[in-house]
C-alpha cells in the first residue's frame, strides 16, 4: 500500500498524530513494539489495583490541547488537587515551596542563610552578567547557594545520575523558566498559582482509570477506520534518494516490509538513526551514539488499607533512600484500588545495567518495604502484592553540548522529505504529555496540509525542576 502514512510508535504523540489523520480520512498504520499502546504514558493493571509509569497529570496551557484531551475523554475525566511534600531531613516540606514552612522547618539560620545568598546573586548579576551553562550555574543564579544545596543538588543528581554541573542549563531555564526564589515565594504567600506561573499549577486532570485511558481512547478511535500494530517492533527504515520509501517490521509471524508514503517517527530518535538504510554518515552515527537516556524503575506495591498519605506526589532527595518520588494512585482517583485497598507507587531513576536496574524483583521489593517501614508509611504484614516495572528511555538526559549533537541530527534529517520526527523520545525533547500531544497533532496537521517539513521548536515547558516528569 504505496499510499500509507506509517507512524512509529504508539505513545501519546504517535496515537495523537495517527487519530487526526484518521479523522481526516488518511489510509494510516501505527506499529508500536510493546503489547499495550500508551508508551511513558501508560498504566499497568493488576488484580483491581492501576498504576502509571509515575503518576502522570495532564496540565496545558494551549486551549486547543485542552479541547482535544476534554472531547475526547468526555466523561471520564477528574479535576484533581495538586499537594505534594519534600521529605527531607526526617521532615516533610511543602512543594511548591511554601516561606513559613521552609522558615521553621529549615531553622532561622538557614533561613537567613538562603535570603542573604540570594540577595548575594542578585546583587552580583547587577554588575557582571554570568552565563549559565550547566544546572548548578542556572539555579545558583537565580536561588542561591543554599537553595541550591538543599533543594536541588541531590534530587537533580538522583533524577539523572550525573553531577549538576554536567546538566545543561539550557534545559534547565526552559523547563522552569520564569521561576525565580522571589517569584515562588511571592505565588506562595498571594497565591497566583496557575495564573502567572503555570508551573506551579495547583489543579490538575486526570482519567478516573489511569492515565492510560487517553492512549486506549486514542486506539480506540484510530481503530474505527484503520489498525494500530501492537507487539509489532519496527527494525529498519529503507530510504532512496531523500525519501523514506519503507520500513521494515517484526511481529509474531516473523519480518515484513510496508511501504510509506509518509512517515512519522515518534520512537527514540537515536534508535530512528540507527535503524536507517543506508546508514547515515558516520559523524551523524556518532552524535547519535553521544546522546543518552535516563531509564526508570517502577515498583507498585498494593497495601491492605484505605489511604497511606494524603499527597499527590512525595520527592525523596536525599540519596541514602533509593527512590526518588512517591505518589499513592488512589489520592488520584478512587478508582485505581479496590474497595478499602490503596496502593504506593515509588521510582529509582536509574542507567539500564547498573545495580537498580539489575536488581531483582524480589530483592527491590525487600529494600522498598523496609525503607517505607522507616518513613512510617506502611507495615510490611499490610502488603498484598507488588509489582516491577523496568521503563527504558524514560528521559532525554540533557548533558552539556546535547543540543550541538541534536541539531546535527535534526539538520541532517531535514533532507527526506517525507520524514517527519516528533514527540519526547522521537525529537529528543523534555515534552510533557500536553506536548506530546501538540507535536503530533501539529505533524499531522502539517502533512494535511502539506507545508514544508519544519522541525518545530516549542518552548513553553513549564514543569519544575523536582517534577521529574
Ligand atoms: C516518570 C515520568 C513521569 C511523568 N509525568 C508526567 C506528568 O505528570 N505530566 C505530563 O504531562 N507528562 C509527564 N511525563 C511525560 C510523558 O510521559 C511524556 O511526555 C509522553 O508520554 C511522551 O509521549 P511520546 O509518545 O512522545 O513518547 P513515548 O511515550 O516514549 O512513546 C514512544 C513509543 O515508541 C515505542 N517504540 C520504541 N521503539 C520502537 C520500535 N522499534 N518499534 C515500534 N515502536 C517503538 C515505545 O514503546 C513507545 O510506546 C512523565 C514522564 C515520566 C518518565
Amino acid at each position: 500500500m504505496k499510499n500509507q502514512i506509517l507512524i512509529l510508535g504508539g505513545g501519546l504523540t504517535g496515537l495523537s498524530a495517527g487519530y487526526v489523520l484518521s479523522k481526516s480520512g488518511f489510509d494510516i498504520a501505527v506499529f508500536e513494539s510493546e503489547s499495550a499502546v500508551g508508551g511513558l504514558s501508560k498504566t499497568i493493571e493488576k488484580n483491581g489495583f492501576r498504576f502509571d509509569l509515575g503518576g502522570h497529570r495532564f496540565f496545558t496551557t494551549d486551549e486547543k490541547t485542552d479541547r482535544f484531551v476534554r472531547e475526547l475523554m468526555s466523561g471520564e475525566l477528574l479535576s484533581v488537587s495538586r499537594s505534594s511534600k519534600i521529605y527531607l531531613r526526617n521532615k516533610f516540606f511543602d512543594y511548591p515551596l511554601n516561606p513559613a514552612n521552609a522558615i521553621f522547618g529549615l531553622g532561622i539560620p538557614v533561613t537567613a542563610r538562603i535570603i542573604t545568598d540570594y540577595s548575594y546573586e542578585k546583587l552580583k548579576g547587577l554588575f557582571k552578567a554570568k552565563e549559565n551553562i550547566s544546572l548548578e550555574d542556572w539555579v545558583v543564579s537565580n536561588f542561591g547557594r543554599t537553595m541550591f544545596d538543599i533543594y536541588f543538588k541531590e534530587y537533580s543528581e538522583k533524577v539523572w545520575g550525573i553531577d549538576c554541573r554536567r546538566i545543561s542549563a539550557e534545559w534547565v531555564a526552559q523547563r522552569i523558566k520564569g521561576l525565580s526564589l522571589s517569584k515562588a515565594v511571592k505565588n506562595a504567600f498571594f497565591k497566583f498559582s496557575g495564573k502567572d506561573l503555570p508551573t506551579l499549577a495547583d489543579r490538575f486532570v486526570y482519567p478516573q482509570l489511569g492515565i492510560g485511558r487517553i492512549s486506549e481512547r486514542l486506539k480506540e478511535e484510530i481503530e474505527q477506520k484503520n489498525k494500530v500494530f501492537t507487539d509489532t517492533a519496527v527494525e529498519q527504515i529503507n530510504h532512496y534518494n531523500n525519501m523514506i520509501e519503507s520500513i521494515v517490521v517484526r511481529d509474531h509471524a516473523g519480518l515484513r516490509e510496508v511501504c510509506s508514503k509518509e512517515l512519522i517517527s515518534s520512537m527514540p530518535l537515536t534508535k530512528m538513526v540507527g535503524m536507517m538504510n543506508p546508514a547515515p554518515p558516520a559523524r551523524i552515527m556518532e552524535a547519535a551514539s553521544k546522546l543518552k537516556f535516563r531509564d526508570l524503575v517502577v515498583m507498585a506495591i498494593m497495601v491492605n488499607r484505605k489511604r497511606v498519605t494524603d499527597q499527590t506526589w512525595i520527592y525523596i532527595p536525599e540519596k541514602k533512600i533509593p527512590f526518588g518520588r512517591i505518589h499513592e494512585p488512589t489520592n488520584w482517583s478512587g478508582k485505581m484500588a479496590p474497595e478499602g485497598k490503596t496502593i504506593i507507587v515509588m521510582e529509582f531513576f536509574s542507567f539500564k545495567g547498573d545495580n537498580i536496574w539489575n536488581q531483582t524483583d524480589e530483592k527491590l521489593t525487600d529494600i522498598t518495604i523496609e525503607h517505607l517501614e522507616t518513613l512510617g508509611f506502611i507495615r510490611k504484614d499490610e502488603v498484598i502484592d507488588s509489582v516491577v516495572i523496568r521503563a527504558a528511555k524514560a528521559y532525554p538526559l540533557f548533558e552539556v553540548g546535547y543540543k550541538e549533537k541534536c541539531d546535527e541530527i535534526y539538520d541532517y534529517l531535514k533532507r527526506f522529505g517525507n520524514l517527519h520526527i516528533a514527540g519526547r523520545s522521537g525529537m529528543f525533547r523534555y515534552y510533557n504529555m500536553d506536548h506530546a500531544i501538540e507535536s503530533g497533532i501539529s505533524t499531522a496537521e502539517k502533512i494535511i496540509n502539506k507545508g514544508e517539513y519544519v522541525i518545530k521548536q516549542q518552548d513553553d515547558f513549564t514543569e519544575p525542576v523536582l517534577a521529574g516528569n
